[in-house]
């Protein structure tokens, strides 16, 4: 039996496809987007996580880890000790079994409003073999969505996309240098799996997460318009930038680096979008 690692399971959402979902959020991510607001799911090992609010200051869990290591750092036994409970891992493994029993519990409330279960991360993608065995057990139980960045092998994508009802799908820069800059890769099989899924008969929608200055320029909105016509989509929706996202990074002992102006708003051109027949709805 198939195991993947979750770091979250929202249970009642209303942004990740139609109707109520249960998203379940998977570890792990091939990317480092500079605006990325789910830094937990970045890294695919377990993490050790320490919300700064309302911390007592009194070192019970550094000593943990001085016990354990020699040095004042986190360790899993730090977790027990803490008496505000401000920390916890981050990423549990679950079989599919385990997995699906959860999600069969809500079943009944997410099928009446229209909606089902939907993956994200992180990027499922790098699930592909635990994906694959959920949808499969999911099949006919209620709706099933895959959200992602896109970036995988085509055989990966083609074979996870065989099984699911909906793709949510990321498109963030055409341009490949600035793709590499801001998010790690380049966005040539991201570009080649959206042609693919596009040209497939599988229900889709294209997200952007407009983010100011890296890809709400009039150029990249007019080479995203012009990509999706020519692959024959004409729906996209824009997700502005999260302002809040920084806060996280501080539970995980990183700096939030976004390398742009976050405090600008970004423009989403719906001009543009019209003049290529393209429908967008601004989340
Ligand atoms: S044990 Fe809890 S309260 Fe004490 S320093 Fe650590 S996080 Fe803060
Ligand atoms: S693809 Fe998503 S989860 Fe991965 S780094 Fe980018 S924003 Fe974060």
């Amino acid at each position: 039996m198939q195991t993947g690692r979750i770091f979250s399971i929202e249970e009642f959402s209303t942004y990740d496809g139609p109707g109520i979902r249960m998203t379940v959020f998977l570890k792990g991510c091939p990317l480092r987007c500079s605006w990325c607001h789910n830094p937990e799911g970045q890294r695919g090992q377990i993490e050790i996580v320490r919300s700064p609010n309302d911390c007592l200051a009194c070192g019970a869990c550094l000593r943990e880890g001085a016990k354990k290591t020699g040095a004042p750092c986190l360790v899993p036994e730090s977790v027990a000790v803490c008496p505000r409970s401000l920390v916890r891992l981050c990423g549990e493994d679950v079989s599919v079994e385990q997995l699906v029993r959860i999600i069969e519990k809500n079943t009944a409330i997410l099928n009446a409003s229209g909606g089902g279960v939907t993956f994200s991360g992180g990027e499922p993608l790098l699930w592909a073999d635990f994906l694959v065995d959920c949808f499969a057990a999911l099949d006919g139980k209620t709706h099933r969505a895959l959200q992602t960045c896109g970036y995988a092998d085509a055989d990966t994508f083609l074979r996870v996309l065989a099984h699911c009802d909906l793709v949510l799908f990321d498109l963030k820069q055409m341009d490949d240098e600035m793709h590499r800059r801001y998010t790690g890769v380049s966005n040539a099989p991201i570009l080649e799996n959206y042609r693919a899924l596009a040209a497939s008969d599988k229900p889709f929608l294209t997200r952007i997460p407009l983010i100011p200055t890296v890809n709400d320029t009039r150029e990249n909105i007019e080479a995203t318009a012009r990509f999706m016509k020519e692959c024959g989509a004409d729906y996209v929706e824009l997700l502005p930038y999260n302002t809040m996202a920084g806060g996280k990074y501080r539970m995980l002992g990183r700096e939030y680096e976004p390398r742009f102006d976050g405090s600008i708003l970004p423009d989403p051109h719906k001009e543009i979008w019209k003049n290529y027949g393209i429908e967008v709805t601004i989340l």
